[in-house]
């Protein structure tokens, strides 16, 4: 299946933002477009841009806002930016328990 950024409409693998294919992109949780570097989340069937509040929780996650500076300034292997994604992805929903 695959998902549009809704800011420059670069269309993405969802199983490939995750690296592991066994396991599914869950509602909440949060990619970066490998093409723009827009913070993105997945909502039920695809990836909306951030709420207000969360543009706040993320804009003071160094971890996100060094992985987006990463992807904006140099050319990365699209599976090294995956990695990186998922444990963040667990690293946030650890703190959120
Ligand atoms: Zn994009």
């Amino acid at each position: 299946m695959l998902i549009e950024c809704p800011r420059c409409l670069h269309e993405m693998d969802r199983h490939a933002h995750l690296g592991d294919p066994s396991k599914q992109p869950r509602t909440g949780d949060v990619t970066v477009c490998i093409r723009c570097a827009a913070i993105l989340v997945f909502d039920t069937v695809d990836v909306r841009e951030p709420t207000e509040e969360e543009a706040i929780e993320f804009a003071s996650d160094n971890g996100l806002q060094i992985l987006r500076s990463v992807i904006v300034k140099l050319s990365v292997n699209p599976a090294s930016v995956e990695t990186v994604l998922r444990v963040w992805n667990d690293r946030r929903k650890a703190r959120h328990r």
